[in-house]
Order: C-alpha cells, then sequence, then structure tokens
C-alpha cells in the first residue's frame, strides 16, 4: 500500500480511512468512490490521484441519465463517466452496473491501461456472506455467479448480453487482474487443462482395449515370443 495513502482522513470527521474502505469507520460518511480511470480504485472525495496506480481522478456523474435499479440493493444507480468509462453506480451501496459491451472493452483494452499502472491495491478479503442470486438490472432475470476469468476469485453477478454487476471494489480486483496478465494465466491453464483431459481419455481407452483385447493379446504375444519377435 502506497505510504501517502495512509494519510487520508475522512473529510467528514477527520478519522483516519484505509483507502479501500467505502465508508468511514466513525461518522460511516461516504469516502471513496470510483475514480481512476486507469485501474477503477476507489478514491477518496478531493483526492487527485489514484492511491493504487497514480493515475488522475476522472469522475463525473450524469446526473440526467436515466437511473437503473441496483441490483444489489434495489437502491438508485446514476450514469458515472470515469474517465472514457461509461458506468452505473448506487447511491446506497456503492455497487456498480456495467454493460456488457463496456465490460468487454474493459477486458480487452486492458494492455492500454497496464502502462499507466505500477502497483495495485491490496486485495480485499473474501466476502464470507452466504451466496445471494441478484436479478439483472436491464432485463430482471436471474444472473448467474460468475469467477471472473476462471482464477481471478472475484465473483460477480452477469447476465450474458446485458453486463455485470460488481460490489465496491471489484471491479479494481477485475481490473489489477487483467492488468496482471490473469486473463493470459486462465487460458493456458485452461489449454493445459484440455490437454491432461484428453491425454486421460486416450489412457482410459488403451486400458479398455487391453481388457477386451486380454486374451487374443496373449496369444499374439506368445506367438511373437515362440517366432522370435520382439514387438507386437
Ligand atoms: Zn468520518
Ligand atoms: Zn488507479
Ligand atoms: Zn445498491
Ligand atoms: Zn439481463
Amino acid at each position: 500500500m502506497p505510504a501517502d495513502a495512509s494519510s487520508l482522513h475522512c473529510p467528514n470527521c477527520g478519522a483516519a480511512a484505509e483507502p479501500e474502505a467505502g465508508r468511514c469507520p466513525y461518522c460511516k460518511a461516504r469516502l471513496a468512490t470510483v475514480s481512476c480511470p486507469s485501474c477503477f480504485a476507489l478514491m477518496f472525495e478531493g483526492a487527485k490521484f489514484c492511491p493504487g496506480c497514480g493515475a488522475e481522478r476522472a469522475r463525473t456523474v450524469d446526473p440526467v441519465a436515466a437511473a437503473l435499479s441496483c441490483p444489489g440493493c434495489k437502491g438508485t444507480m446514476a450514469l458515472l463517466r470515469v474517465g472514457a468509462t461509461e458506468l452505473f453506480e448506487c447511491g446506497g451501496c456503492d455497487g456498480l452496473w456495467v454493460d456488457a459491451t463496456t465490460f468487454e472493452r474493459l477486458c480487452t483494452n486492458a494492455d492500454d491501461q497496464a502502462a499507466v499502472l505500477h502497483r495495485f491495491a491490496t486485495p480485499r478479503a473474501e466476502k464470507t456472506a452466504p451466496v445471494r442470486y441478484r436479478k439483472c438490472a436491464r432485463c430482471t432475470q436471474m444472473m448467474n455467479r460468475v469467477n471472473f476469468g476462471r482464477l481471478s476469485g472475484v465473483v460477480v453477478d452477469a447476465c450474458r448480453g446485458h453486463g455485470t454487476y460488481l460490489d465496491a471494489g471489484e471491479l479494481h480486483r477485475i481490473v489489477a487482474f487483467i492488468q496482471s496478465g490473469g486473463l493470459e494465466r486462465a487460458r493456458a491453464a485452461q489449454i493445459e487443462e484440455l490437454k491432461e483431459r484428453e491425454r486421460r481419455a486416450i489412457e482410459a481407452e488403451q486400458r479398455a482395449a487391453r481388457e477386451r483385447g486380454r486374451s487374443d493379446g496373449d496369444t499374439v504375444l506368445s506367438w511373437n515370443f515362440l517366432i522370435g519377435g520382439g514387438e507386437l
């Protein structure tokens, strides 16, 4: 964690607070909001640069755009522009809604972002809350829970074709995962897994063939032995 981050204080009551905290631990004032256009870290109101990667804050809320209902808490989600990225943020629980095309672009543009990113904030501890399924902000169908990139450990709610719902801090963790080469690692692991499965299938087939042909095999073996041939 960067040294300057620990010196941040709640603008409301002055208490020191962790840069990843969504609320002041004392007065519960909202402290941190998604503001970094590069790594989507949470930033304090008033902070000019991201405590995670140093990028300049770039956040504007659009008060006119149609709001969405939050899949997490049913609160109101306002349209938010963070750099060039448009997403919706819940005023109640700090959850985010990212439309499918935007989310895809975030995943594929990661290389551009990597140039700006120097370090990542410490990932938050895994949630221990019981699993809750949530409804898509666009079509209200139940969403799937997805371990992003299979290896990231960040479980998000996704509706295919509509978008993804993320708890506070999760978008930053996902972008950090992508920027550290997580998707390449996931792809490599998947290829290995397929190869391993194929290898096991071939082995099983050979074993079955050996079992089936055991009596024939014995005959062939002894015949070969008798005629002095070394190979089957
Ligand atoms: Zn406070
Ligand atoms: Zn950042
Ligand atoms: Zn909410
Ligand atoms: Zn949907």
